[in-house]
């Protein structure tokens, strides 16, 4: 044992204690993962030591044959992981194995319901690693050494896996790190040649570098070397330059998860190799699940970057769109450079190529999804649909294609599920249509039965149901699919074009006359309220309904701006009424202005109701409607 100074017991950061407890009980029926978990940071230890080695090729310290070795020892119930990385220095050690460095993740645990079964699904999103190693082992050891520091300058890091680890300043020769377990009892299983072998074989046979466990010695007990023989068991070539047919579903799956640091299979993957021009090979995965951080700013997201097989980067975020942030996977160039930089790629234009060659092939893969498995894209669409939402606004050259791949709700199908394609809607146009037409609103519950729906409801005509809360921003982006224009049904004086009849247009403009003397007092009572008063052509059942106006913020963007603190314009809307209904029958016949004027207030703040706005000033309508009540009775 070599000489400890500088030792200390440090504590856990909050979270780390909190991510322990509940992985130690939640992750127990998927215990050997804990391998996976060590193995994955062993080999991107040795990446990172690759990159760092290329300036500073004195980091080898004269040995470039990196491994990773597993070897175990069944009498002192031990499994110990060996790498010669990039090894960690003692403040690296305090901050990385004490510490989880990702934003949100107090808010993340805080959330975790206790509910062992749903935990252990969602800490899978989360990623947990390093600490896996406590499902196994009741006492875990870290020695390391930081390349390029002295062999004085190793560290000892050791805990229980409860509240605090000690950590001390040791000797050690080899750069790298060294990790023991110490097996919990009844974890004794791994402790075992063929265990582990089996459990690499499965989980991390895609590494790309040689993962060695000790070759099984048959002799007598004596004749025993000092010194095992060992073994390579893993196929130790990086799996994407391995021909599309020489790898299993499996082994992407297994990929996914140590690129990702994701615990559950991808919904799909796209591995190409592209010959030419450019020459790079790229590997794609569309996770099956949203990470807790996606909607924050500093969440890690891009590709892992290599150049001619060596490791450059995580999260090379230049690939991809931010609207495709939520892609995971790995892109292999033989055009960088190998010391090319975050700003190299920023202005580099081989990058702009390969990024909408990347984006094409991700916006295929999910059409591909779409169309092959419409189960899985339902998922897909659960977790990633308002991402994919801001690509319209993000990424002009492929607006028609992300088109394609958005998904609504509709007055005909899904029941406010988010099931509707545009390529579905466009197909079951009425004859004589050739408009998309849609509603907007807070929720499915408020638009379904909107006033604004009634006429398209007699004519049997689809309306897309919008109500999430970025649709309208959406919207403003798209102005066309298959060369149809979409329409907002609350919007303007709604031309139904030739769905209309003749006849019916002409009975229209009949009505409007007759009624002329309606608007004009209904302007004066409304006032300053209303942009504009006039017969409506869209209503069935309700008496009154407001429109926007053509160029005016729609409620929804009204109410984001608001929320942001921005001064919104003020608008006004457009009031239509229905000229049939018994209400506006009787409000044309009513003699006395201050009755007209009251009912009028009445059916124009209903209308305000209806769209789902609120009332400027509740107390008058509560009190005009009560004395309309009032009289009623009398
Ligand atoms: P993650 O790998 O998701 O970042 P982990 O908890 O698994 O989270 O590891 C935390 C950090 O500890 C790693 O990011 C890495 O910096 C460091 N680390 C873990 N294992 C090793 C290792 N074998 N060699 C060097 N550094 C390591």
């Amino acid at each position: 044992m070599s000489v400890e100074t500088q030792k200390e017991t440090l504590g856990f950061q909050t979270e780390v204690k909190q991510l322990l407890h509940l992985m130690i009980h939640s992750l127990y029926s998927n215990k050997e993962i804990f391998l996976r978990e060590l193995i994955s940071n062993a080999s991107d230890a040795v990446d990172k030591l690759r990159f760092e080695a290329l300036a500073k090729p004195e980091l080898l310290e004269g040995g470039s044959d990196l491994k990773i070795r597993v070897s175990f020892d069944k009498d002192a119930k031990t499994v110990t992981l060996e790498d010669n990385g990039i090894g960690m220095s003692r403040e690296e050690t305090i901050a990385h194995l004490g510490t989880i460095a990702k934003s949100g993740t107090a808010d993340f645990l805080k959330n975790l319901s206790g509910d062992q079964k749903k935990d252990s699904s969602l800490i899978g999103q989360f990623g947990v690693g390093f600490y896996s190693a406590f499902i196994v082992a009741d006492k875990v050891e870290v020695f390391t050494r930081r390349a390029g520091l002295s062999a004085g300058e190793g560290v000892h890091w050791a805990s229980k896996g409860e509240g605090d680890f000690e950590i001390a300043t040791v000797e050690k020769a080899e750069r790298g790190t060294r990790i023991v377990l110490h097996l919990k009892s009844g974890e004794e299983e791994f402790a075992d040649g063929w265990r582990l072998r089996n459990v690499i074989k499965k989980y991390s046979d895609h590494i790309g570098l040689p993962i060695e466990l000790p070759k099984e010695f048959h002799g007598e007990e004596k004749d025993k070397p000092a010194e095992p023989e060992w073994e390579v068991v893993n196929r130790a070539s990086a799996l994407w330059t391995r021909p599309r047919t020489e790898v299993t579903d499996e082994q992407y799956q297994e990929f996914y998860k140590h690129v990702s640091h994701d615990f559950d299979n991808p919904l799909s993957w796209s591995h190409n190799k592209v010959e030419g021009k450019l020459e790079y090979t790229s590997l794609l995965y569309v996770p099956g699940r949203a990470p807790f951080d996606l909607y924050q700013r500093e969440a890690p997201r891009g590709l892992k970057l290599y150049v001619q097989r060596v490791f450059i980067m995580d999260q090379a975020d230049e690939f991809l769109p931010l609207y495709l942030r939520f892609i995971k996977g790995v892109v292999d160039s033989n055009d960088l450079s190998l010391n090319v930089s975050r700003e190299i790629l920023q202005k580099d234009p081989v990058i702009d190529s390969m990024k909408s060659a990347l984006t094409k092939r991700v916006l295929d893969m999910l059409e591909k999804l779409a169309k092959n498995e419409p189960e899985q894209y339902k998922t897909f669409w659960k977790n990633f649909g308002q991402v994919l939402k801001e690509g319209p606004a993000e990424d002009f050259a492929n607006k028609e294609k992300i088109a394609g791949l958005l998904r609504f709700a509709s007055t005909t199908e899904g029941e406010g599920e988010q099931v509707v394609s545009l390529g579905d809607y466009v197909s079951r146009l009425k004859e004589g249509q050739d408009k998309i037409y849609f509603l907007t609103g807070e929720s499915y519950a408020q638009v379904k039965n909107s006033p604004h729906l009634e006429v398209f409801r007699k004519k049997g005509i689809e309306v897309l149901l919008l109500t999430d809360r970025i649709d309208e921003w959406l919207m403003s982006y798209l102005t066309e699919f298959d060369g149809k224009s979409f329409v907002d049904v609350a919007r303007g004086d709604l031309d139904l074009g030739s769905l209309d009849s003749e006849e019916d247009k002409k009975a229209q403009e009949e009505v409007a006359k007759s009624k002329e003397g309606l608007v004009e007092r209904l302007k004066t009572a409304l006032g300053e309220q209303v942009a504009e008063v006039r017969v409506s052509h869209r209503l069935t059942d309700s008496p009154a309904i407001l429109a926007i106006g053509e160029q005016d913020l729609g409620l929804q963007m009204r109410q984001i701006l608001e929320a942001s603190g921005q001064k919104v314009p003020d608008s006004k809307p457009i009031f239509e009424f229905n000229p049939n209904h018994p209400l506006i029958e009787k409000l044309d016949a009513e003699p006395d202005e201050d009755r007209f004027g009251d009912l009028s207030h009445i059916l124009f703040d209903q209308a305000a109701l209806a769209a789902g706005d609120s009332l400027k000033d509740p107390a008058a309508y509560v009190q005009r409607l009560n004395k309309l009540l009032v009289e009623l009775s009398a």
